[in-house]
């Protein structure tokens, strides 16, 4: 149902202003639920899409709040509820890369994405789940990533911070189940999006060649499957992680 306010589903996508957020974002809105974005930084690209939404009857608030500090995550969260009365759909996209050799690797690269994709993934699960929990009702997608199953030279903080959020992931699904909460993970393998824009030309042809498909794929492929995960049409799926790969891990 795509009618009046009211009765629209809302979903809260973290680090929403580019990238794979902002398909995600994108996608939801498209299919009539209201939007909370939050970002750090810069919300220009995503401010362009709202006026679009709107025209459809959607809402968004964009919000600043950095996913490490439980404070201004609880103030957006409180925002939401004030303004939505609910959040259905939890997706945990804000992350950040520190690529460095473990020999090279300074104690504020790995502490920073260690604290920004796994405990801010906690700090906003924390903050959202506490209203699932009274509605008895909710869907949290978590991004993971194929690094995070099979590791990746130059990225042991990285693929640290993902093998942790799968295990958050599990925990949680097992956690809130009786709730009727669901909590599952997806696992991107390379996906053109600024993250992976800095990496040369000869790196990405490397890539190419471990991708059966033979190319990245787009944030829009992602959105897709978080989607699914964030709606009903995956309810009797809790758990699990699922690559969007190109095929790169099976
Ligand atoms: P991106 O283009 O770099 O965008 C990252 C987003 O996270 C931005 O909206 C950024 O906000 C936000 N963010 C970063 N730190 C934050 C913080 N402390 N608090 C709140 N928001 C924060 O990244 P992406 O490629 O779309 O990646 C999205 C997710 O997918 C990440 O978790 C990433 O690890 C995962 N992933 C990506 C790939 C890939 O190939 N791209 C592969 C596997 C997994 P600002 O704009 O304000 O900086």
């Amino acid at each position: 149902m795509r009618g009046k306010m009211e009765e629209r589903k809302v979903a809260f996508i973290t680090g929403g202003s580019r990238g794979i957020g902002k398909e995600v974002a994108t996608k939801f809105a498209e299919n009539g639920y209201n939007i909370v974005i939050n970002y750090v930084s810069d919300k220009t690209d995503v401010e362009t899409l709202r006026t679009e939404w709107e025209s459809k009857g959607v809402k968004a608030l964009i919000l600043k709040a950095d996913v490490t500090k439980a404070e201004e995550v609880e103030n957006v969260v409180k925002t939401a509820i004030d303004t939505f009365g609910k959040i259905d759909v939890l997706v945990n996209n804000a992350g950040i890369t520190r690529d460095n050799l473990l020999m090279r690797m300074s104690e504020e690269e790995f502490d920073k994405v260690i604290e920004t994709n796994l405990k801010g993934t906690f700090v906003v699960t924390k903050a959202v789940t506490k209203y699932m929990m009274k509605k008895r009702s909710g869907s949290i997608v978590n991004l993971s990533s194929v690094v995070g199953v099979v590791g990746n030279a130059g990225q042991c903080n990285y693929s640290a911070s993902k093998a942790g959020v799968i295990g958050f992931t599990k925990s949680v699904a097992k956690e809130l189940s009786s709730r009727n909460i669901r909590a599952n993970a997806v696992a991107p393998g390379f996906i053109e999006t600024d993250m992976t824009a800095v990496l040369s030309d000869a790196v990405k042809e490397n890539i190419h060649n471990q991708i059966p498909l033979k190319r990245m794929g787009s944030a829009k492929e992602v959105a897709n499957l978080i989607y699914f995960l964030g709606s009903d049409e995956s309810s009797y799926i809790t758990g699990q992680v699922i690559n969007v790969d190109g095929g790169m891990v099976m």
